[in-house]
């Protein structure tokens, strides 16, 4: 899938509804693809409380229960269908499922087609030092 039909597929996806008082859902979707070539979308869910995850977040669990850590590129739009970046969480999560992915592209503009990779939104990830340094 190239990049322009992961975006058309993100914007398809976008769906967003007001479900309940407590609950809203599909106003950010985005499309990723696995380390094994698959494709996996997911849209955010905001909840009461501060709870709820973004899409990309929701994406790569998916991708995760197909027993998949490994992100090769995401395209993420908000409601507009505009282009987005991943915010901190999202960038601390995919890198936490795996250091290779700091090498995960992420689509920041269309036309020209421009990539950045997770390393450069996140030079200076969370890491635990252990007992022993
Ligand atoms: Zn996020």
């Amino acid at each position: 899938m190239t990049y322009r039909e992961m975006l058309a597929l993100a914007r398809e996806n976008l769906n967003p509804k007001v479900y309940g008082e407590h609950c809203s859902a599909g106003f950010v979707s985005a499309v990723i693809e696995g380390g094994n070539g698959k494709y996996y979308a997911g849209v955010n869910l905001d909840l009461a409380c501060g709870l709820g995850f973004c899409a990309e977040r929701n994406a790569a669990s998916t991708m995760v229960t197909d027993g998949e850590t490994i992100v090769r590129r995401v395209v993420c739009v908000d409601r507009d269908g505009a282009l987005m970046t991943p915010c901190g969480c999202c960038r601390e999560f995919l890198l936490l499922l795996s250091p290779r992915n700091a090498d995960t592209e992420f689509l920041v503009c269309a036309e020209p087609e421009k990539t950045m990779k997770l390393a450069e939104f996140l030079p200076l990830p969370w890491e635990t030092f252990g007992s022993a340094r």
